[in-house]
């Protein structure tokens, strides 16, 4: 299925499609702006419009040339989509990645280009970056340059021993082959490397106004995206929630079933319930598959112990305080060992086990 067509950002469109026009459009870009407004799509649409071989006197893209199709459908070879994974061996080939990319490339496809937020363990690691930048070297397959989109981009961390993995990346945003484009994404800009900041022009996106929210929530399939969710049914509310940046309605049920994790794990351990419970708990963390979604709950747990240690030192209660900020220690241990390949529930129940000793 093709993707959903791009809402919004009329402004900064006609600005990117006057730069091609004018052929001043940098190599190295960064779109950065809120999360959930569409950047990634946004890039995905300059990198297809950029391919779109349509006649001289259409809007490019045309939608209708071969490259627009492919581009359309996630399936263009000359338009590579990069964003965080979970963690490969950093001696993954190639064709490995690709491989891990060309599934999460279909299932994003097939919803038409609808996807939650990664969660917290996912990153761009050093074997893509290393792919990446092969690809670069690369001559286009099928159109007359390529265009690399890079989401969520501050996720591309440093890692002892891909010095040269990331010099070359940074050799490549500086001075990209002539028939390159790169596109880099991120809600984040501080957190972006300072050695990736300074290569690439910005180009912020914002928040997208009523109306453009309202009619990317009223598409069928949008609205099928949110059909398991607890969210509200009224359009109307789902608009004021979304204050801007639909997609961050995508990633709120992963966001409340972390929340929910997190809180039967913290009653687990502060003894609340009945021991009964407390195996039910660890065992709705799931099993190794669900690992993104375990980081997500602890980082909400860590949140939330944040939160008691706060209301502790605010009543004066320096003993629950210390309790707190302990079992925050205990929390990130357990996040540290979940990027590993212990098993989130193996290391929920340690993990309870610990916190109540630390919260009682
Ligand atoms: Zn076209």
């Amino acid at each position: 299925m093709p993707l959903i067509p791009l809402v919004g950002h009329h402004a900064l469109r006609q600005q990117l499609t006057d730069a091609i026009a004018r052929d001043s459009l940098p190599a190295s870009l960064l779109l950065h702006g809120p999360r959930g407004v569409g950047k990634q799509r946004l890039a995905l649409w300059l990198g297809q419009t950029l391919l779109c071989t349509g006649p001289d006197n259409t809007a490019r893209p045309c939608g209708a040339c071969e490259n627009c199709r492919f581009a359309g459908l996630l399936a263009h070879p000359d338009l590579r989509w990069f964003f965080p994974r979970p963690r490969l061996e950093s001696d993954a080939s190639a064709s490995d990645v690709l491989d891990d990319l060309a599934e999460e490339l279909a299932a994003r496809a097939s919803a038409e280009g609808l996807y939650a937020p990664p969660s917290g363990t996912e990153g761009i690691y050093v074997a893509s970056v290393r792919t990446l930048v092969q690809l670069a070297s690369r001559t286009p397959a099928l159109a007359k340059r390529k265009v690399f989109v890079v989401g969520d981009a501050e996720r591309m961390v440093p890692q002892e021993g891909a010095e040269f993995a990331a010099n070359a990346f940074l050799k490549l945003l500086e001075e990209p082959p002539a028939d390159t484009a790169i596109i880099l994404t991120t809600s984040e800009p501080g957190a972006l490397l300072p050695t990736i900041r300074s290569r690439v022009v910005s180009v912020r996106v914002p928040l997208l106004p009523e109306r453009d929210v309202r009619e990317l929530i009223e598409m069928p399939k949008f609205a099928a995206a949110l059909d398991d969710t607890d969210l509200p049914r009224s359009v109307n509310e789902r608009v004021r929630l979304a204050a801007g940046a639909p997609g961050t309605l995508l990633g709120a049920q992963s966001r409340r079933e972390a929340m929910s994790t997190a809180a039967s794990l913290l009653q687990a351990a502060d003894g609340s319930v009945a021991p009964a419970d407390r195996v039910k708990a660890v065992m709705s963390v799931g099993n190794s598959r669900s690992r993104g979604l375990f980081t997500d709950a602890l980082d909400a747990l860590t949140t939330m112990l944040r939160e008691r240690a706060r209301g502790a030192l605010g009543r004066g209660d320096a003993g629950a305080a210390l309790a707190a900020v302990r079992s925050i220690d205990a929390v990130q241990e357990a996040r540290l060992r979940a990027n590993g390949n212990v098993s989130p529930q193996l290391l929920a129940s340690h993990l309870v086990r610990e916190l109540s000793g630390r919260l009682s």
